[in-house]
Parts: structure tokens; C-alpha cells; sequence
């Protein structure tokens, strides 16, 4: 029997993609057949890249990945689940700290639109990481040559004129 093949979206602000983040897409590629880096447009939140700028990072890290594509969205995430017809909603998972909030989240999205979430945990080594935490380093010129990939550390030090 032909299986459909499953189609996953993996949320977020990615402001910037970190070395974490990426380390759950590669373990995800091995899991699902499809795979879409979603990435939100809150008007909310502090944002140190433009979502245009976070989606061209990205969609330079994934030139070799077969099956991963980047989009942007706005508005409810299981509404961009759904118009996708995506399977399953991805999410990381850092720390206990994280699982609270996910945990909430993931049975908010399942009572409202009936979807899954499925949580993949970083490797130990980017368990500290967090996006916050880069653009702060980053704009007191710290080094963070091992917490992002080359492209976005280069944009980080364009920003902050740190060269
Ligand atoms: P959001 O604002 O939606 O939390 P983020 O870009 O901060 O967006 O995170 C997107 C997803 O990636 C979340 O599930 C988050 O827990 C996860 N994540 C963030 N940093 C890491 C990391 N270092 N390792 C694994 N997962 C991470």
C-alpha cells in the first residue's frame, strides 16, 4: 500500500535561525517526507531582522536539503497549518523550561484545529541556545562563530557593525 506521504510545518520567529534550530530540521528530514520552515510575521514581537531577511537566511541553509522549503506567514498558525495541508505541527525542545509552554500550546492547536504537534529535542550541545540570547550577545560583539550557521553570524555582524 502507497502511504501519503506526511507534510510538517515547523513554526517559529527564527530572528535569526540558530545552530538549534537547525539541528531539529536535519533530524526532522529523517522523519517526514515534507517539510516547511514557517516563518511568522508578529507583528508583535521585537524583531531584530526583517521576516524577507530571516527567510533569505534560511533559504540559503537549505539549498542541500531535499524536501525543506521556507515560507513566511501571518496570523494563526493552525490556520497556515491547515491551508498547507500539513499533517503535523514541529516544534523544538531545549529544557524543561521549554516544555511547559509548548505543552500549552500544542493542546491549544489540537482543541482548536485538531492537529498534532510533534517535538523533536536539540542535541545537548544547543540547549542553552535561543534567538534572544544571539541578538543580545551579538549586538555587545560577542563571538558566536558555534551558535549560527556562517551566513546569518555574517549578518549579525553587518547589523551591529562589528567586523
Ligand atoms: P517562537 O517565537 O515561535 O518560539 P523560535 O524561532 O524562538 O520561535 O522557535 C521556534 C521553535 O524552535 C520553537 O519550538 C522553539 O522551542 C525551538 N527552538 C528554539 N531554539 C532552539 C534550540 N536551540 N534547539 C531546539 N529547538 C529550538
Amino acid at each position: 500500500m502507497n502511504k501519503k506521504p506526511v507534510r510538517v510545518i515547523f513554526p517559529g520567529s527564527f530572528d535569526p535561525i540558530t545552530n538549534g534550530h537547525l539541528d531539529v530540521i536535519q533530524r526532522a528530514t529523517k522523519l517526514f517526507d515534507e517539510l516547511i520552515i514557517a516563518v511568522g510575521r508578529s507583528p508583535i514581537k521585537n524583531q531584530l531582522f526583517a521576516p524577507e531577511e530571516r527567510l533569505e537566511m534560511i533559504a540559503e541553509l537549505i539549498t542541500a536539503m531535499p524536501g525543506v522549503s521556507v515560507e513566511s506567514f501571518e496570523g494563526l498558525t493552525v490556520e497556515y497549518a491547515a491551508s498547507k495541508k500539513a499533517d503535523v505541527i514541529l516544534r523544538g525542545l531545549r529544557s524543561l523550561t521549554d516544555v511547559q509552554y509548548e505543552f500549552q500550546l500544542a493542546m491549544t492547536n489540537r482543541a482548536v484545529a485538531g492537529i498534532e504537534t510533534v517535538f523533536i529535542m536539540t542535541s545537548e550541545q544547543y540547549g542553552f541556545t535561543s534567538s534572544t540570547l544571539i541578538r543580545e550577545v551579538a549586538s555587545l560583539g560577542g563571538n558566536l562563530s558555534n551558535l549560527v550557521p556562517k551566513n546569518v553570524h555574517k549578518r549579525l555582524q553587518q547589523r551591529f557593525n562589528n567586523k
